[in-house]
């Protein structure tokens, strides 16, 4: 059976040959423990380890003491957000983000709220950009850290993190970013932009899954952290447990690749959406793109069908691996809450699909996946009485 084309980049990506075969020795003759130093094993590990910690450093303008390695970004957000939080806590109570987040944010911000805690969620305009002078307005002087993601992964929109953080620095408040759709996509880095903690995870540059890191600043200002996970002391006391070696290898490969790349990839990736944007839209009416038309990831198409169901779409293409406009849980009838806070009305999100496009995806990919799916959404409209009697037919 021929597989689907993969078009849910946002979700996860494929590893990259050449960070597989970085890895595979780690597995194998070289499956020391970075800690055990006593001899050749450990030796190796570790060196891999710290050789790692520097390419995932470098790529985003930190110093390797500032890397923390952890199982992905919804880790690395949980120390960031209850570590800052915590270790912050004789300053001030309050957290300042935003609506769109991801779960891994929105859900640890919650349950911060629910002890002593008060979070304040910033809402966002039509493009999912947030309003800076809101944001400025909603900082107190009892507020401690500033969460905002570099791009939303269901929508593509991108924050700007620089003036974010230069108005959380000017009133003396943490910025921390969820990077995970930033780092190896975008511009970034952390000096230039002013950041103080970045989450991002190596599954969605073409690394393996189960590692990702935090970036935790330590000069001008050393950022405090209280660790959330106890043991031998790994990581600076941060993250205590065994390192993921053959992760963090591979880590440290894929983002040094991806942002070697990043100029000519986005580049490349701009052009396939755009491609996939115009033989979509020209073919079809009363189909809206959502997120910011220009600010935004290069690799991200959501779009609104009207009229559509976008799970009977998709099951009407099964030669297509994409997601819905419900996409974060499968199987939930609600909405996403990216596409309610940007004001799409219920059936417009339920008629979303998030086309993402990555290394491995070819212009002979957009050419087929968008004609399937112009012929799908002639041929679900044609069957739907509700468009016929929209359309006054
Ligand atoms: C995938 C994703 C996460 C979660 O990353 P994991 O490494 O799977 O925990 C967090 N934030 C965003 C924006 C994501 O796209």
């Amino acid at each position: 059976m021929k597989r689907p084309i993969y078009m849910d980049i946002q979700a996860t990506t494929p590893v990259d040959p050449r960070v597989l075969d970085a890895m595979l020795p780690y597995f194998t003759e070289r499956f020391g423990n970075a800690s055990s130093k006593s001899h050749l094993y450990g030796i190796e590990a570790d060196a891999a380890v710290r050789r790692a910690r520097e390419q995932v450093a470098t790529a985003i303008g930190a110093q390797p003491h500032e890397i923390v390695f952890t199982s992905g970004s919804t880790e690395s957000l949980n120390l960031a957000i209850r570590g800052a939080a915590a270790a912050n806590r004789v300053r001030g109570d309050h957290i300042v983000s935003c609506v769109t987040e991801h779960p891994a944010v929105l859900d640890t911000l919650a349950e911060l709220a629910t002890r002593d805690f008060e979070v304040t969620l910033l809402p966002v305009d039509a493009h999912g950009g947030v309003d800076l002078a809101a944001f400025e307005r909603a900082l107190t002087p009892r507020t401690t850290l500033a969460v905002f993601m570099a791009a939303n992964n269901e929508i593509g929109t991108t924050h700007p993190l620089a003036e974010l953080a230069a108005i959380a620095h000017a009133r003396g408040v943490l910025f921390a970013t969820d990077a995970t759709q930033g780092v190896g996509k975008l511009p970034f880095h952390v000096v230039r932009d002013g950041i103080d903690l970045a989450a991002f995870t190596a599954h969605k540059m073409y690394g393996p899954k189960g590692v990702g890191a935090l970036y935790v600043r330590r000069t001008d200002p050393i950022v405090q952290l209280e660790r959330q996970q106890h043991g031998g002391g790994h990581e600076h006391g941060l993250r205590s447990g065994t390192m993921n070696v053959p992760g963090i290898v591979g880590l440290g490969v894929a983002v040094e690749l991806a942002v070697a790349e990043l100029a000519s990839e986005s580049a490349r990736l701009t052009n396939l959406r755009m491609r996939l944007f115009e033989r979509i839209t020209s073919r079809l009416e009363e189909v809206r793109q959502n997120g910011h038309p220009t600010r935004r990831l290069p690799g991200n198409l959501s779009l609104a069908f009207a009229g559509i169901d976008g799970e009977a779409l998709m099951m009407d293409m099964p030669d297509v691996a994409l997601s819905s406009g419900s996409a974060c849980h499968s199987g939930s009838l609600e909405p996403s809450h990216v596409l309610t806070a940007i004001g799409v009305p219920p059936d417009l999100a339920h008629g979303t699909l998030r086309f993402g496009l990555g290394r491995f995806t070819t212009e002979a990919d957009v050419d087929f996946v968008s004609d399937l799916v112009v012929a799908s959404v002639k041929r679900l409209r044609d069957l739907s009485p509700l468009w016929e009697l929209r359309k006054g037919r």
